[in-house]
């Protein structure tokens, strides 16, 4: 078996990558695996790299060539949150913003701080959409409650 060999695998995929060939849509090949192999007397046997002093456990295989536009704003509104950016409307929620007003206040240190404030503010790494604020909202407003129960 293959998955015996690995201690840890994940591949990230471009947000155009279908996981079901039958649906419609461009199936970009942008990927990047990241890999972590297992390390035991049978795995070094077989493996010319794990055989190194020290062993190279650590496999990372990008494909950064997508097969459409990357700069579109129907692209870049879809992509998913950073985690700087999560971790600022995490900070706008525990001051007491709700998700609409987070947001706006979000868009407004944009405009203040970047470069290309037009741009930044289509992305969605930077700005999510309000689907996507409503649900960490929910999300920070279960855990803030989960973990101080006494204080509220
Ligand atoms: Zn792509």
């Amino acid at each position: 078996m293959l998955f015996d060999r690995k201690a840890y695998k994940e591949v990230y995929v471009c947000r155009e990558h279908r996981h079901n060939k039958n649906e419609e849509g461009i199936q970009c090949p942008a990927q990047m695996t990241l890999e972590i192999k297992l390390e035991t007397p049978n795995t070094k046997k077989k493996d010319t790299f794990l055989c190194e002093n020290p062993p190279l456990k650590g496999v990372v295989e990008i494909n950064a060539v997508h097969n459409h536009s990357t700069q579109t704003t129907a692209f870049l509104t879809r992509l998913h949150p950073s985690q700087a950016t999560k971790r600022k409307f995490d900070q706008l929620f525990e001051d007491g913003h709700g998700p609409t007003s987070a947001r706006v206040a979000c868009i407004d240190m944009l405009k203040v701080t970047s470069e290309q404030p037009a741009v930044s503010i289509i992305r969605g790494d930077l700005v999510p959409t309000m689907s996507s604020v409503a649900h960490s909202y929910r999300r920070f407003r279960t855990e803030d409650i989960g973990m101080h129960p006494l204080s509220r």
